[in-house]
């Protein structure tokens, strides 16, 4: 007997979404971003479904290897570059294409004897201020690089911060991209998946979309990606294991966060933030019992959280319940939450058992 919380998986519309960023970016080349174990839906139940992209980008090796293993033969992308010096014996082993962001990766390919050239992603700072070089330094940078015989192709790299946000500020990070890059005769992959929805003159050679393979929203507002026909990928879904009559005026769960204010149906789902789901959810978050939408109530607790089945009469033991997924969008409750689809999907924890259908 299982506990009956369980994630599916819709590899189907994983396929889908593929097809869509595709169709959306019809002359680039698609990274799909599989980094955090494919946005917490699972590398090896997704990657099958990916096998139309051009390439698969992440940050562990030990990720890029199962892939390597498991027989894909498409360039692999080190999103964060390499870690130490040493390690680009196995990037050269597995023949990973890898980001480099800092002088001290220039030095270490610099030394190192390749065997064949290793593929390398020119990462330049356009106003993130996270990874990268100055737009000042990338002409002399990119000129080191491709000088050296321990490297291959270089592409120019950039991620944007706020490409969900509007023209006005992806003004500034293009003009420093710009300037960094006008003179340099080199493919281009700067799009994450905001930029592929809503900046396709940011597009050039290659994109690099994640969330929304996984159909939710770059923005955090399913409303905004409504018009693009992506489809939810991952449904974390279980049922009612309780259901009590609960007089007026009664405190409901830990803290008694919430009372209640007439005779409520209260109902108990088997699902808490050991699961994954936000313990800061408040009350008034979506879930969906049977095909209708109910709100939670109270603190959610490390196994269990309470929803109100006042209006859902036809509940009981043992009715599904859609925490998130085909009915619900995950950024809806993310929304409702102070947090993200990207949070909430990673977030799911290990002793939830997953399907794929
Ligand atoms: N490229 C880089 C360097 C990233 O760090 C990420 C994710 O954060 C992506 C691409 C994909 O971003 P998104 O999931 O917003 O498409």
């Amino acid at each position: 007997m299982s506990r009956p919380i369980k994630a599916t998986v819709n590899t189907a519309a994983l396929r889908h979404n593929l097809y869509t960023v595709k169709q959306l970016a019809p002359s680039a080349n698609v990274w799909s971003v599989v980094k955090a174990n494919a946005y917490g839906h699972g590398l090896a139940r997704c990657f099958s479904a990916l096998s139309s992209t051009d390439g698969f980008a992440l940050l562990n090796y030990e990720e890029a290897i199962f892939l390597r293993e498991a027989g894909i033969t498409q360039p692999i992308l080190l999103l964060e570059g390499f870690f130490k010096p040493y390690d680009l014996s196995l990037i050269e082993a597995y023949q990973l294409t890898v980001a480099v962001h800092s002088y001290w990766q220039v030095e270490a390919l610099a030394n190192f004897a390749a065997k064949k050239p290793i593929s390398v992603y020119l990462k330049i700072n356009n106003g993130m201020n996270r990874l990268g070089f100055s737009p000042d330094d990338v002409a002399t940078v990119w000129q080191q690089l491709s000088a050296l015989p321990s490297v291959g192709k270089v592409t120019l790299m950039s991620h944007f911060a706020s490409a969900d946000e509007g023209e006005m500020q992806m003004r500034e990070p293009l003009r420093r991209l710009d300037l960094a890059t006008s003179m340099l005769n080199a493919p281009r992959c700067y799009a994450n998946s905001a930029a592929t929805l809503w900046h396709p003159g940011t597009h050039h050679q290659w994109i690099r979309p994640g969330i929304i393979l996984y159909g939710a929203s770059p923005s955090g507002r399913s409303e905004d990606i409504a018009g693009f026909g992506l489809r939810p990928v991952m449904t974390l879904s279980s049922e009612i294991i309780a259901i009590q009559e609960v007089a007026p005026g009664e405190g409901i769960g830990y803290g008694h966060r919430y009372s209640t204010t007439t005779t409520q149906r209260i109902g108990v789902i088997a699902c808490g933030y050991a699961d994954g789901y936000p313990r800061h959810a408040p009350s008034g978050t979506p879930v969906i019992v049977a095909g209708k939408h109910c709100h939670t109530v109270g603190t959610i607790s490390m196994d269990m959280m309470m929803v109100d089945l006042t209006h859902c009469p036809e509940a009981t033991i043992g009715t599904p319940v859609e925490l998130w997924g085909a009915q619900l969008p995950v950024d809806t409750v993310g929304a409702v939450a102070g947090t993200l689809g990207y949070e909430l999907l990673t977030a799911v924890t290990q002793r939830v058992p997953f399907s794929v259908t």
